[in-house]
């Protein structure tokens, strides 16, 4: 039968559900997941995607990944890439790259045009950061205080390039405009500034609902979570925004949002609550430590 004007307007929706990892979805001291991990299974089980949506890497995260049981598609370093499993959805997206086993979409730079970027922007202005491309393992440790093993890790990136500041905060605006006019972002992290594409969490997040519904009839409806500053651009292109409460920070400011929920309790707890209450009221009373039938 063929597709009348009026079969499009009566579409039903669909949910997408995107989130935050650190102090999200896990707990911000232990990294635990269990308290989550029933309001997981419902969502498996009622088929509504979770995207994992971190600063993370790709290694990070496919380790991760696999401890949630997730098989979805998630977003790296901020926005910087979006990767499909190969074959999720019919055909592969419009401008994505194959890439071991995934479907790639890169909102963001790679990191030889981050490099290339601040290698020309040294011979014009004295240096004033710790490059980690530039540096060994060992300056870094030595310059951040950096376990041997994070410092590695900090240096494994595809997408940024973290550079510990040494000039002053002058000197630092001054390079951010730099950045900015040269078609990068930057981003303040607790101890690194991170040199990117012009990209961002809810960049990437409109990119990948927009690629789901490329391929759907339903009405795409989206909720995300986050508990800082840099989910806040995720947190906006939402239908629904929940802000999970940290033992650390109080919650950011999201001005505006018609539907915000600030969660009660912390990390995934909150998060579980708060979906529950969006997606499930009907089974908000259950249990976070048992085994589900
Ligand atoms: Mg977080």
């Amino acid at each position: 039968m063929p597709q009348t004007k009026q079969s499009q307007v009566s579409m039903p929706e669909q949910w997408l559900v995107v989130s935050d990892l650190d102090g999200t979805l896990l707990d911000h001291f232990t990294y635990s997941h269990s308290a989550a991990d029933p309001t997981l299974r419902l969502l498996e089980e009622q088929a509504i995607p979770l995207i994992l949506n971190s600063s993370k890497t790709r290694e990070e995260m496919l380790e991760l990944r696999q401890s949630l049981n997730n098989h979805h598609p998630f977003i790296v370093e901020n926005g910087s890439a979006i990767f499909i499993p190969e074959g999720y959805f019919p055909r592969k997206p419009e401008h994505a790259h194959d890439e071991n086993g995934y479907w790639v979409l890169e909102p963001g730079a790679s990191r030889a045009r981050l490099l290339e970027f601040l290698e020309r922007d040294q011979q014009k202005h004295p240096r004033t950061y710790l490059n980690f491309e530039a540096a060994s393992t060992e300056e870094i440790v030595a310059a951040t205080g950096l376990s041997t093993a994070e410092a590695v890790q900090a240096q494994a990136r595809d997408y940024s390039e973290p550079l510990l500041w040494q000039g002053d905060e002058q000197q630092k605006a001054a390079f951010i405009a730099r950045a900015n006019a040269a078609g990068f972002s930057t981003l303040q992290g607790g101890r690194f500034l991170h040199l990117l594409g012009q990209t961002d969490k809810g960049i990437a997040t409109r990119l990948l609902k927009k690629t789901y519904q490329a391929f759907s009839d339903r009405e795409y409806r989206l909720i995300a979570s986050g508990d800082g500053p840099n989910d806040l651009d995720m947190l906006r292109v939402a239908d629904i925004a929940i802000i999970v409460r940290s033992p650390v920070h109080p919650p950011p400011a999201l001005n505006a949002h018609p539907q915000l929920i600030v969660t009660d309790e912390l990390g995934p707890l909150g998060w579980a609550l708060a979906i529950r209450a969006a997606l499930f009221p009907d089974t908000q009373q259950f249990q976070t430590g048992g085994s589900t039938p």
